[in-house]
């Protein structure tokens, strides 16, 4: 009889770090049913009601704990969304390595999966005679980047966006200074430092990566990334994706569904779907020329909009944004002269069953791994409008590496202004251009559609790694 495989996985904290790691268990256990899935989950106060309730939505081979939660209270004031996240995990160390302990006193576990917020968490691996892999939820482009920071730190000297040239890695298309990591900006700040130690700590913690992306999409880091010689040292790289979620929690509230019925009554490929993802802002004076460029273009939209920030573009995932509404940012008379071609919903829309209606030809994006992924399973064109994180190394994938985007010019004074809005967007929507980059998305939404087919690369990979872990056991 097969021996059941158990596994661990340590989630970061929150919900949009709780649903990557989960979507990949549910996958996981969907394939090899005989692994069972333990989810370990740091909490900072109570757990969030939105992953109580997708908890409860697990199939039976995927159980979960949480830890005791820390309190706010036990954190120093005044760290970002991101400090918080990594300090609650450091925390909640000492009650992780009790239940791992406990757990394994009762069951042998394989293996340990760690989000990328709580790699510390992998120091325990060893102890437990577990092997120990990092869920990887953005681009194989992005680890390759991770991998060779080290390298690049101690050869350059100087900024990198004063580097002259593109910086070329093997498999990867080059890449200007600017279009690094947000927090490669600033060599001498805290969120560089720690960015650098993250990716030294990969190779030392981890015996592998899981990638949330596939051989057919990134073909060029994924090969260099696997290459036995580059590996040295290295842990080993898993193409699990592409892996999104069905559906979108909150694909049932008014805006949702009036923006549904609004799509229904559009024609197919005619709507250009406008989002930042979850967090993501735009100063005043950007969404001004936002407004103004989707109204010289002449096309239709749905746009998600967002109430402004001046500070930074990742404002909304920090806070909770003041309640002010959105719409009241919009240029004077904007949804009066609009309201034929375009549709404007605030801060939220149910994005999955957006790009997967019929009516929707292009999407404006950040470039949020996520949203790449759900443009590319629904065969969506975009215009990459990449903002901070690894934004704009998905937007030179997209762009330059896939073409299956179009990247806007940004002006000097960081502003992209509306006659450039307008003149991508009808490039994108009616022209020559566009139709081929459509066709572009076409083949890569069907190549991701293989890459999970039974015999599909990712879904070989998948078996690969249970195969690795079902072996151990046996052996043991
Ligand atoms: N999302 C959504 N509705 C919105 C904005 C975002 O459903 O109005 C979802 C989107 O489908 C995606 C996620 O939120 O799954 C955003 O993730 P992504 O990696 O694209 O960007 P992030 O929010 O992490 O910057």
């Amino acid at each position: 009889m097969e021996k059941t495989i158990h596994i661990a996985v340590v989630p970061g904290v929150g919900y949009s770090h709780l649903v990557p790691i989960l979507e990949f268990s549910k996958l996981l256990v969907q394939h090899h049913p005989y692994i069972h899935v333990t989810c370990i989950i740091p909490t900072l106060g109570s757990p969030p009601s939105s992953s109580k309730t997708i908890l409860q939505t697990l199939p039976s081979n995927i159980n979960h704990t949480f830890l005791p939660p820390v309190q706010p209270n036990d954190l120093p004031q005044g760290l970002s969304l991101q400090m918080k996240i990594q300090r609650t995990v450091t925390h909640s160390l000492p009650y992780l390595h009790q239940a791992l302990k406990s757990f394994a006193s009762r069951t042998p576990l394989v293996a340990l999966v760690v989000d990328l917020f709580a790699v510390e968490a992998l120091h325990f691996a060893k102890e437990f005679n577990m092997l120990s892999y990092i869920y990887y939820p953005v681009a194989a482009n992005t680890l390759a980047w991770k991998f060779y920071l080290p390298k690049l730190d101690e050869e350059t000297s100087c900024k990198y966006i004063d580097l002259p040239e593109p910086i070329k890695i093997p498999g990867c298309v080059p890449l200007h200074g600017r279009d690094l990591f947000t927090a490669a900006g600033d060599r001498s700040s805290q969120a560089y430092k720690h960015l650098l130690q993250l990716c030294k700590s990969f190779s030392l913690l981890a015996d592998g990566v899981l990638v949330n992306s596939f051989l057919e999409m990134e073909m060029g880091p994924i090969k260099a990334l696997t290459e036995e010689e580059s590996r040295k040292g290295k842990p080993s790289v898993y193409p699990v994706g592409p892996i999104i979620q069905t559906v979108t929690s909150s694909c049932d509230d008014a805006n949702g569904l009036e923006c549904l019925s609004w799509l229904d009554k559009q024609q197919p490929c005619s709507v250009l779907y406008v989002s930042f993802g979850s967090g993501g802002t735009l100063s005043q004076e950007q969404i001004d020329e936002l407004a103004l460029g989707l109204e010289l273009s002449n096309q239709r939209f749905l746009w998600v909009v967002r109430a402004p920030s001046s500070s930074s573009s990742s404002t909304a995932y920090f806070s909770a944004q003041n309640d002010l509404d959105p719409l009241q940012f919009l240029p004077s008379g904007f949804l009066e002269r609009t309201k034929e071609k375009g549709m404007v919903i605030p801060s939220w829309a149910p994005q999955i069953q957006i790009l997967s209606h019929g009516s929707i030809g292009g999407f404006l994006s950040h470039c949020g791994w996520n949203s790449v992924l759900e443009s590319v399973m629904h065969g969506v064109p975009l215009i990459t409008w990449p903002l901070f994180a690894e934004q704009r190394m998905n937007a030179v994938l997209l762009s330059e590496g896939l073409k299956v985007g179009l990247r806007p010019r940004v002006h000097e004074n960081g502003i992209v202004g509306r006659v450039e809005i307008s003149h991508v967007i009808k490039c994108l929507m009616e022209e020559e251009e566009g139709e081929k980059l459509r066709n572009n998305m076409k083949e890569l939404k069907e190549a991701a559609n293989s890459a999970l087919k039974e015999d599909g690369s990712s879904t070989k990979t998948l078996s690969q790694l249970a195969l690795k872990w079902r072996n151990l056991v046996h052996e043991n």
